[in-house]
């Protein structure tokens, strides 16, 4: 894109992750022109996955629950394959002076559903519903201002609607330059970007040993550096991994991923036996330290679930021009990937149900 460049469109959406690609499909469907920019090289956001030799380990979001019908309804559509959350066998508890006991709690994540080739089989599946030339990788906006979209690479877009499919903390850096009530800001500013302040480590081995152990791959520990534990597989164990969330805060994470790493791998020996101590791969993915996902005010995370949907003084933003579409504003379920599909699925029903958006 040379640097004279300026798009003119109908909607211009922010954000490639499952919203913003979701926002598209709806707009590509009823045949609205429409340009996605997305600051990172790749699409999917939170959605990620680390590529082994054996198929990819979700370093995201691992689990879609029954009872989320659009999630149900986009794999469907795409021919994607659910599986069960693996859980048979016994679960460990790590005390906090590190001994490990057999058979205690419950499999928290039992009836959950995974997919055959991870998560980001929803992203691929998307996109390749969407003409490539619409979806602009390694563009970062840099200010929605009251003439349209500054792009970090020096192109200006000027669009009808502009749809902000990001996290609403991110969503305000951009809209500095822009006129906009006291009380919109204060409410983007005060809405938590749902698991920013976390980090997985992901180790993936030849085969999923735990098993044959009697173990189901679920772990809690009050020792750490792991808080929570799971078995990652793919189906029928293939590829074999487990990962854990880590129970250290994310400022003391900082410059100190190989440590953490390493100690991660200790804790796994202690709890799932030696074997665990040489994966094939390993991998800390740590969401609080990418600025495309998390604020400096998301390094804490909140205490529980927060209360997501789009505040009033959000809605109707430059008269019902500037829409937020992340899952942190979902009308259901916000926070999830059901409800980054929810979000879009009512901010393509604002713009689509007022006509077709006129410049
Ligand atoms: C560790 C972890 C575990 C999770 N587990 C689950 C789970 O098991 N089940 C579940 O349902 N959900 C889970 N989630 C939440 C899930 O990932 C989110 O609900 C979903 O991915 C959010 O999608 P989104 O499109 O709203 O936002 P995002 O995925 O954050 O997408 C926003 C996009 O905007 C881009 N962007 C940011 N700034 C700019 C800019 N200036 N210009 C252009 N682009 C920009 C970003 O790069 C990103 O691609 C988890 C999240 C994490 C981090």
């Amino acid at each position: 894109m040379p640097q004279s460049d300026e798009i003119i469109t109908d909607v211009a959406i922010i954000g490639g992750g499952l919203a913003g690609l979701a926002l598209a499909d709806h707009l590509h469907g009823a045949g609205v022109p429409f340009e996605l920019f997305e600051a990172r090289p790749r699409l999917g956001g939170r959605i990620a996955a680390l590529g082994t030799a054996a198929g990819r380990v979700d370093l995201g979001p691992s689990w879609a629950w029954p009872g989320q019908p659009r999630i149900a309804r986009l794999i469907e559509r795409l021919g994607l394959s659910p599986f069960a959350q693996h859980a048979a066998g016994e679960i460990l508890f790590e005390d906090a002076s590190g001994v490990v006991h057999r058979g205690m709690g419950h499999a928290s994540m039992e009836g959950s559903l995974r997919l055959d080739g991870g998560m980001i089989s929803l992203i691929e599946g998307l996109a390749a519903r969407l003409p490539p030339e619409r979806l602009h990788l390694s563009r970062a906006v840099r200010a929605v201002g009251p003439d349209g979209l500054r792009l970090a690479c020096g192109t200006r877009c000027t669009a009808a609607h502009v749809a902000l499919a990001l996290p609403p903390r991110l969503a305000a850096g951009l809209l500095q330059e822009r006129p906009l009530p006291a009380a919109a800001r204060q409410a983007l500013a005060a809405i938590p970007t749902w698991m920013a302040g976390h980090a997985k480590v992901v180790a993936v081995y030849d085969r999923p040993f735990w098993r044959a152990a009697g173990l189901s791959g679920d772990a809690m520990s009050r020792r750490g550096p792991l808080a929570e534990i799971h078995d990652a597989s793919g189906p029928e164990g293939r590829p074999a991994a487990l990962f854990g969330f880590l129970g250290v805060p994310a400022a003391q994470r900082r410059g100190q991923g190989a440590r953490i790493e390493a100690l991660a791998l200790e804790q796994l020996a202690r709890l799932f036996g030696p074997e665990a101590r040489a994966p094939l791969q390993v991998a800390l993915q740590d969401w609080a330290c990418d600025p495309l996902t998390a604020t400096e005010a998301d390094q804490r995370p909140p205490p529980g679930h927060p209360a997501y949907g789009l505040p009033a003084a959000l809605a109707g933003l430059d008269g019902g021009r500037l829409h937020l579409a992340g899952t942190e504003t979902a009308p259901e379920m916000g926070g999830l990937m059901e409800g980054a599909l929810a979000s879009a699925e009512r901010v393509a029903g604002v713009i689509l149900g007022g006509g077709h958006p006129a410049a």
